[in-house]
Order: structure tokens, then C-alpha cells, then sequence
């Protein structure tokens, strides 16, 4: 186990405040990640605010800066200039999703799937962008079977994507049958498991339930039992996360991806404990 070896990524919205959000980057640029991610509004029409984080978060913070490009209202000419505004500013990473289709919408535009988007990225700006695409240890809701969804994966990464990261999840065997299913169907890209720290249980279980993450049982019951007490189910979550860490270093796994939702303290906290006690395994280890 080498925690010292593993690398971390960390996604952001696009914050209300720009000041305060850059306080936040800036100290969890300690950690030295291996880029920023900035998600892009669930219907599209937030492009804009995404585009002014990773403008910012460029000139703010030595970090790389990955934006989220979805299919929604997408047209070629639409993407085409928002490649060149992120050339511009001299992004080269880019994670391409479909994004997800509001009820009142029945298609989403040019590009139909994430891998179509891909392609399309391959086809204007060649090897320029490293391009990350979704992957679902606990399969997308919308898939027909979880077969169709590996297969969706697979064209994904066939179709340019050098790498994928999950939704999260907090049932740490499914992410291991998933990456066993990836080897069989030779996906052999990087697959980075998508870290959600606990901060609010009740949005946890709304952004579970619009993303198809399930709260296993144990944890729902752990967690009724803090009843109210915010600040001991956000401490007894950055156990169960910190833990969790573990499993993935432990497996080899070499970069995690923290959904940090514009805080800094939690991930500190969960990768400051980690160090502590890998470095505690590591002396042990050492004298046994
Ligand atoms: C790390 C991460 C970051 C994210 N960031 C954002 C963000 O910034 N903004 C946002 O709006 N959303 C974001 N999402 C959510 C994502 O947009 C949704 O989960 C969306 O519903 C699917 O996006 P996708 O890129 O996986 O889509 P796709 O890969 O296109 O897959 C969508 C569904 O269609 C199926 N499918 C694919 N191809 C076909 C086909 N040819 N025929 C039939 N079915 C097919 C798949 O199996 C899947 O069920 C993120 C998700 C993750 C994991």
C-alpha cells in the first residue's frame, strides 16, 4: 500500500461566489491534484459559468483545469467554439458526457451520446485534449442492461476517451466486479473511482436518487442512528470514505476523484487521515 503514490482529482461547480470558491482551490491545491474538474449546469445553458470557473481557477491556481462539456442543446458549431475557447486558454483536458435530458426535452441535440461527442472532439482537435468520459459501477439508470451500459463504456473509449471516472458509489464491490467487467471487454483505460464525501445526508439522498447511486442499507442505518446531528454523521463519513480510500489504495488503484462540492475541509480531512494511518500500515509492515 503507497498512499504517497496515489494521485487525486477534484471536481467543482460553478460557484455563486468567485472569491470564496478560490479560497477553496487554493487550499486544496496542497494536495497538488492532478487537475480541477468544473461540472457544466444539468440542462447546458450554463456553459457560461463554467467557462468563467476555469477561466478563473487558470489564472488563480497552478492546478490543470478539466471542464465538463455535455450533449445538451449542442450543435457542432456550439462545441466547436467552445473547443476553441478552451485551446484558447490553454485547457488540455475536457470530460465529455451527455448530460442529463430535462423532462420537458425529447432530444438533446447534434449529439445524441456522450461517445458521439467524443468522436467529434478526436475529429476537430486530434490528440490535443485528454478526454474523460462517465462510467457507472452501478450501472446508468436509463440503460437497458448492464451489459448495454459496459458496451456504451467500451464505445466511448473506442470512439478517443483516455480515461474514465465513476459516479459515486459507496459499495466498494460493485466498483471492483465493474473493473473486472471492463478487463473483459478490454477496456484498458484508467478507471478513477468518483469519491463523495458525506457533507449533508439529505442532498446526498436526493443526488443519490437522481443519479441511481444506491446508500447501502448499513450506511442508512448508521446514519439514522446521529439523528440530527450533522457535524457527527459528516465525522462518521469522513471514516467511512477514509476507509474506503484504503480499499482503492490498497487495490492499486492510482488516482481518486473527490466530489468536493466547493468545500476544502472534509477532503483534507479524509486525505490527512489516510496518510496517517497508511503511513501507521506501512511502519507495521516494515517491522513484521
Ligand atoms: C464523473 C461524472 C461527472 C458528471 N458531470 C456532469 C456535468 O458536469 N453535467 C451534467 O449535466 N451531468 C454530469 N454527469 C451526469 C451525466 O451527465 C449523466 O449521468 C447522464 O445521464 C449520462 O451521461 P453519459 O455521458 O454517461 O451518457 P452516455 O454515455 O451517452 O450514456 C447515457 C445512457 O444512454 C445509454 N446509451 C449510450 N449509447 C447508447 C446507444 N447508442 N443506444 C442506446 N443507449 C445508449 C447508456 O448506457 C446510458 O444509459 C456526470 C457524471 C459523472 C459520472
Amino acid at each position: 500500500m503507497n498512499a504517497s503514490k496515489v494521485k487525486v482529482s477534484i471536481e467543482f461547480f460553478p460557484p455563486k461566489s468567485m472569491e470564496k470558491f478560490l479560497d477553496v482551490a487554493k487550499k486544496l491545491s496542497s494536495l497538488h491534484p492532478v487537475f480541477y474538474s468544473v461540472t457544466c449546469g444539468a440542462s447546458g445553458t450554463d456553459q457560461a459559468g463554467t467557462v468563467k470557473t476555469v477561466a478563473q481557477l487558470a489564472q488563480n491556481c497552478n492546478v490543470p483545469v478539466m471542464p465538463h462539456v455535455t450533449c445538451i442543446n449542442a450543435t457542432r458549431e456550439s462545441i466547436k467554439q467552445l473547443l476553441t475557447t478552451y485551446t484558447d486558454l490553454k485547457i488540455k483536458n475536457l470530460m465529455a458526457l451527455r448530460g442529463d435530458l430535462p423532462s420537458d426535452m425529447k432530444s438533446t441535440g447534434d449529439f445524441a451520446h456522450a461517445n458521439e461527442l467524443v468522436k467529434f472532439v478526436r475529429q476537430e482537435t486530434g490528440d490535443h485534449f485528454d478526454i474523460k468520459v462517465a462510467a457507472y459501477p452501478e450501472f446508468h439508470s436509463e440503460a437497458k442492461t448492464s451489459q448495454a451500459d459496459l458496451e456504451n463504456l467500451k464505445r466511448k473509449i473506442d470512439a478517443g476517451a483516455n480515461c474514465a471516472i465513476t459516479q459515486f458509489f459507496y459499495n466498494t464491490d460493485a466498483f471492483f466486479h465493474f473493473l473486472e467487467d471492463c478487463d473483459r471487454l478490454g477496456i484498458d483505460v484508467p478507471i478513477v473511482p468518483g469519491i463523495m464525501p458525506i457533507y449533508n445526508w439529505k442532498r446526498l439522498n436526493d443526488f443519490a436518487q437522481m443519479c441511481g447511486a444506491e446508500l447501502p442499507l448499513w450506511l442508512r442505518k448508521r446514519v439514522h442512528d446521529f439523528g440530527d446531528d450533522e457535524k457527527a454523521i459528516c465525522d462518521y463519513g469522513v471514516g467511512v470514505i477514509t476507509g474506503m480510500c484504503e480499499k482503492f489504495i490498497a487495490a492499486g488503484i492510482a488516482q481518486l476523484h473527490f466530489y468536493a462540492l466547493n468545500q476544502s475541509d472534509v477532503v483534507l480531512q479524509i486525505i490527512n487521515n489516510l496518510s496517517l494511518r497508511v503511513a501507521r500500515m506501512e511502519r507495521s509492515e516494515m517491522r513484521g
